[in-house]
């Protein structure tokens, strides 16, 4: 399970505090010394994890937590809550138009993040709503991605739009979003061509699309078990071409949880689901307090 490490060396520092019946402020900036170590060794970024200790302690160290009657509790306490706001404080819901007016969704990301497997399982929650959702293959480079993404459609019986890989991006975008008006789909996925690496022409390819069509929301996916990597991508996409959420995949390999912790700290945007394995039931809708809670135990 993703940050039993970090779980671990918190609740150690914690099990101490409350141990002391009083605390002094050098006990609490030994404590909080140790969990600024155990943030880094989960590969939070640096910054983030500094920003994050200095607010713990300005609020920990005051006369109201030292000479309160569980002094401890309270220093877990402003961990908790300073943790939840680090990672957003509230569920970012993605923005769906109502009724029948179709909300474009564009997922970008690496190759191999879990792209494809994560719009088909976008198209399983929104099916789950009451929506009515198409799935559309703009990765004209790879066959095999098409084909993947047809699969997962069927799995999920959701109708996926190709046109194989002789055409456009762009071309393929709109002809798909025609499909959906004159067949009332309300929801439309692009699943759109990822590269190994952060490049020009991918980013370029993402940016021509929006220019020609009307995109609602950019997803953008990584892989949390790339830790920092994950949250350097994710401020390039965000700079390049703007994104309105992050979905963080393969968390249940992810025994660190660095990226979970920085990606909001570091590019202001939200985490907006959590992929937990390979199965398509496996995303779930991330609630920062209820991550905290894990992390913290
Ligand atoms: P893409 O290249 O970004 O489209 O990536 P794919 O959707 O093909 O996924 C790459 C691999 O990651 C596949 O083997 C997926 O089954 C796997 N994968 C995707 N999401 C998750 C996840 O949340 N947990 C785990 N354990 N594996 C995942």
């Amino acid at each position: 399970m993703a940050f039993d490490s970090l779980s671990d060396k918190l609740q150690n520092v914690f099990k101490n505090l409350r141990s002391k019946g009083r605390l002094t402020e050098s006990d609490v900036k030994a404590a909080l010394k140790e969990v600024k170590m155990a943030l880094l060794e989960a590969d939070v970024n640096f910054k983030v994890v500094k920003n994050f200790v200095k607010s713990v302690e300005e609020r920990a160290v005051g006369q109201d937590v030292l000479t309160s009657l569980t002094p401890g509790q309270m220093v877990i306490k402003i961990v908790n809550e300073e943790m939840v706001n680090l990672m957003g404080s509230e569920t970012t819901e993605i923005k769906l138009k109502s009724g029948n007016e179709i909300t474009v969704i564009m997922m970008v990301g690496l190759q191999g993040a879990g792209k494809t497997t994560t719009t088909a399982k976008l198209a399983g929650k929104f099916k789950a709503k009451g929506k009515k959702p198409l799935l559309v293959a703009c990765d004209v480079y790879r066959p095999a991605a098409v084909e993947q993404l047809q699969i997962n459609g069927k799995k999920q019986e959701v109708e996926v739009f190709s046109m194989g890989t002789n055409n456009s991006p762009i071309d393929i975008a709109k002809a798909a979003i025609n499909h959906a008006k004159d067949n009332n789909f309300n929801v439309v996925i692009l699943d759109t061509a990822g590269r190994l690496h952060v490049d020009e022409d991918m980013m370029n390819e993402l940016i021509e699309i929006k220019k020609n069509v009307e995109v609602d929301q950019t997803i953008l996916v990584v892989d949390s078990m790339t830790g920092q990597d994950a949250v350097n991508v994710s401020a390039s996409f965000d700079e390049k071409i703007g994104i309105d959420g992050v979905i963080l995949t393969k968390l249940d390999g992810d025994t660190r949880g660095g990226a979970a912790l920085s990606i909001k700290a570091v590019t202001g945007k939200p985490i907006l689901y959590v992929g937990m394995g390979e199965k398509l039931s496996d995303l779930e809708q991330f609630y920062p307090d209820r991550m905290a809670s894990r992390i913290l135990g």
